[in-house]
C-alpha cells in the first residue's frame, strides 16, 4: 500500500496554525528553513524543509531559506551550493533572495549595544575554562562572574575594543546577565558574542566578534517576521532564554518557537558531523555516495523528490522521539517507481546461452511494453539472436524443489519471446557451468507451447547486441539498527563491508544506450536501477535504488 494512501498522520503544527488563523493571532504565515552550512543535507532535514515549506505551502504563507552562518570556522561555500540545490530539487521554493544570518549582523550588534545599555550584557573576561568551572552543573547552581557588576560604561569601551579586534581570541566574550543560579543551564549568563579572527564567507574580514547561534537565531527570525519558528525538540530547553531576548529587545516581531522530534533511521546516521567523518575517513567515496542519507547521496541513489517528500508526509510531525524503520525510505521509493519507471532487462551476472536451432548472424525484434499497466509510456524494442544471455542464478544443474527456472531437459520463457529448452550443458575444466546449449520453439511467439508446458519466466539479454554496464549493488552502510548507540565501539566499528558490491560484466538491453545520467528503470526481476553520474561513452554505471521487494534479513538476489 501506498504511504501516502493511509490514515493522514497527525502534524501537531498544522493545529496550532489552524488555531491562530481562526483566532486572527495571526493572518498569515511566515517560516524559514534554517540550516547551518557546515555540510550536505541529509534525510532528517528533509523533515525539516517538507514541514517548513510544506506549513507555508499548505496554509497560503511564504517560507524563508536562511543560512545561519554564525561560525565561519566550519562554514563553506560548497555546502552552501549544495543545500541551495538540494532544497531546488526537492521542489520547494523561498520566499525572496536566499538569506544569511550574517546579513543581520549589524542589527545583532546594535542588540548586543542595547543589552549593555540596558545593564543586560557584560565583558567578561574569564578564560572558556573558569568560564565553565562558574556555571555549575545540573545538581550545583552557578557562581557570578567577577565581572558581572562592571559598569555600562566600561562594557561599551570593552565591547567595542572587541569588535575592533584589540583582545585575543578567548581573551573575553561578551555575557547575557541573566541568572547564575537558574536550574536552566542555558541561563546562566550565557555567551553572546566571541572573538574570532577568522574569515567569514559572506562578511569577509569586516568582523573578529561573531554572534553566538543562540543570540543570533530568535532574532534573525524576528527580523524576518517569522510568526511560527519550528524546530528540533534538542532546542526546547532555549526556549526561555530566546523568549528572554524578544523581550528584552526592540525586535520588530516576536516569533514564537514550537519544537517537534528529529527523524532518526535506523541503520545509518543523522549527523552532519558524523557524515562528514565518514567522508574525510574515505569510508564512503563522496557527500553524495549513494549509501549515504544525504539528500545528495538519495539522490544519486535513485530517489525522487516526490518518494522523499511522500515519505516525510508519511511519518507526520510529533513531539516524541522515535527512530523510523528504513523499510519505510524505501517503500516510499519503490512506490513512486513502480508507477512511474520504464521497465527493462538487464543481466547482472550473465550465463552464456546458444540458441542452437537460430541463424548466426540474425536478430529477430520483439516488442516490449515499457510498463506492464501503463500504456502511455510507449514500448521498447529488444534483439534476439543466436547468442543470448541469462542470469547465472536462473540456471540450476541440479534444481531445488519447486524450481520455476531453467535446468537440462527443461522449458522456460524468456520474458517477451520465445520459450526454449535447455538441451545441453557445457563446462570448464573446473567443473563450473560456462555455456548453456538451447534451442527455441518458433510456434511460441505470442502463444503457449503445445504438449509442453514450460517452468516460468525468466530475464535475458542478447549477447551479441547488448549493453556492457557496471552495476552498483547497495546494501545498509551499517550492520547495527542503531550505530550511534552502541556504548562500546565507535559508529565506525559498524560499518556493513557489503554495502557496496560491484558488478562488472553485466549487460542491459540495448535501447538504453543513450539514457541520460539519473534516469530510472526497473530492471525486470532484479529491482529499480538509475544512471549514475559517473558513466561514461565506454561504461555505463547503474545503481540498484532499491530491490523489488523488501528482502532486507531475507535471502537476497
Ligand atoms: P546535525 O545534527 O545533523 O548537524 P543540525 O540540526 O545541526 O543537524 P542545522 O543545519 O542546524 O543542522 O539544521 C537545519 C534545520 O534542520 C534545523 O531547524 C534543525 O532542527 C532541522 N533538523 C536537523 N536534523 C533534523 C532531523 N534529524 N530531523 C528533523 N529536523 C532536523
Ligand atoms: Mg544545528
Amino acid at each position: 500500500m501506498s504511504n501516502n494512501e493511509q490514515s493522514k498522520p497527525s502534524n501537531f503544527i498544522h493545529q496550532i496554525i489552524e488555531h491562530d488563523l481562526e483566532t486572527g493571532a495571526h493572518n498569515k504565515v511566515v517560516t524559514r528553513f534554517p540550516p547551518e552550512p557546515n555540510g550536505y543535507l541529509h534525510i532528517g532535514h528533509a523533515k525539516s524543509i517538507c514541514l517548513n515549506f510544506g506549513t507555508a505551502e499548505k496554509f497560503g504563507g511564504v517560507c524563508n531559506l536562511r543560512f545561519d552562518d554564525t561560525n565561519p570556522e566550519k562554514e563553506e561555500q560548497e555546502y552552501i551550493d549544495s543545500i541551495v540545490e538540494d532544497v531546488r530539487w526537492l521542489g520547494f521554493q523561498w520566499d525572496g533572495d536566499i538569506r544569511y544570518t550574517s546579513d543581520y549582523f549589524d542589527e545583532l550588534y546594535s542588540y548586543a549595544v542595547h543589552l549593555i545599555k540596558a545593564g543586560k550584557a557584560y565583558v567578561c573576561d574569564l578564560s572558556p575554562y573558569e568560564a565553565r568551572e562558574y556555571r555549575g552543573n545540573f545538581n550545583t547552581p552557578g557562581t557570578n562572574s567577577p565581572f558581572r557588576d562592571r559598569s555600562v560604561e566600561e562594557n561599551l569601551e570593552l565591547f567595542e575594543k572587541m569588535k575592533n579586534g584589540e583582545f585575543d581570541e578567548g581573551a573575553c566574550s561578551l555575557r547575557a546577565k541573566i541568572d547564575m543560579a537558574s536550574p536552566n543551564m542555558n541561563m546562566r549568563d550565557p555567551m553572546l558574542y566571541r572573538i574570532l579572527k577568522k574569515e567569514h564567507h559572506q562578511t569577509g574580514n569586516k568582523w573578529c566578534i561573531y554572534p553566538i547561534y543562540d543570540f543570533a537565531h530568535g532574532q534573525s527570525d524576528a527580523i524576518e517576521g517569522i510568526t511560527h519558528s519550528l524546530c528540533t525538540l534538542e532546542f526546547e530547553d532555549h526556549r526561555p532564554l530566546y523568549d528572554w531576548f524578544i523581550e528584552n529587545l526592540p525586535v520588530p516581531s516576536q516569533p514564537k518557537q514550537y519544537e517537534f522530534g528529529r527523524l532518526n533511521l535506523n541503520y545509518t546516521v543523522t549527523s552532519k558531523r558524523k557524515l562528514k567523518q565518514l567522508v574525510d575517513d574515505k569510508v564512503v567515496e563522496s557527500w553524495d555516495d549513494p549509501r549515504m542519507p544525504t539528500i545528495s547521496g538519495l539522490r544519486r541513489r535513485g530517489y525522487t523528490p516526490t518518494s522523499i517528500r511522500n515519505f516525510c508526509d508519511s511519518i507526520g510531525v510529533t513531539r516524541s522521539y522515535g527512530v523510523v524503520d528504513m523499510g519505510m525510505l524505501e517503500a516510499a521509493i519503490r512506490d513512486d517507481l513502480d508507477k512511474h519507471a520504464p521497465r527493462a532487462m538487464c543481466v547482472l551476472k550473465p550465463l552464456k546461452v546458444t540458441i542452437t536451432n537460430f541463424p548466426e548472424g540474425e536478430e529477430e525484434w520483439f516488442e516490449l511494453p515499457a510498463h506492464p499497466k501503463d500504456e502511455s509510456m510507449g514500448s521498447r524494442k529488444v534483439p534476439f539472436t543466436r547468442n543470448l544471455l541469462i542470469e547465472q542464478e536462473d540456471f540450476a544443474e541440479v534444481p531445488p524443489r519447486k524450481w520455476k527456472r531453467l535446468t537440462q531437459g527443461v522449458a522456460v520463457r524468456l520474458r517477451g519471446s520465445y520459450v526454449i529448452t535447455c538441451d545441453e550443458v557445457i563446462k570448464d575444466a573446473e567443473g563450473n557451468v560456462v555455456e548453456l546449449k538451447c534451442s527455441y520453439d518458433p510456434a511460441t511467439k505470442g502463444a503457449n507451447p503445445e504438449g509442453y508446458k514450460p517452468k516460468g519466466v525468466i530475464h535475458w539479454v542478447s549477447a551479441d547486441n547488448s549493453l556492457p554496464c557496471e552495476v552498483r549493488l547497495y546494501d545498509r552502510l551499517f550492520t547495527e539498527e542503531n550505530p550511534d548507540g552502541d556504548k562500546e565501539r565507535d559508529f565506525l566499528e559498524l560499518l556493513n563491508p557489503e554495502s557496496l558490491v560491484v558488478l562488472s560484466g553485466a549487460r542491459a538491453e540495448i535501447g538504453l544506450k543513450d539514457a541520460a545520467v539519473e534516469s530510472r528503470y526497473q530492471f525486470e526481476r532484479t529491482g529499480y536501477f538509475n544512471i549514475d553520474k559517473s558513466s561514461t561513452a565506454d561504461k555505463v554505471v547503474f545503481n540498484r535504488t532499491v530491490g523489488l521487494r523488501d528482502s532486507w534479513g531475507k535471502q537476497q538476489n
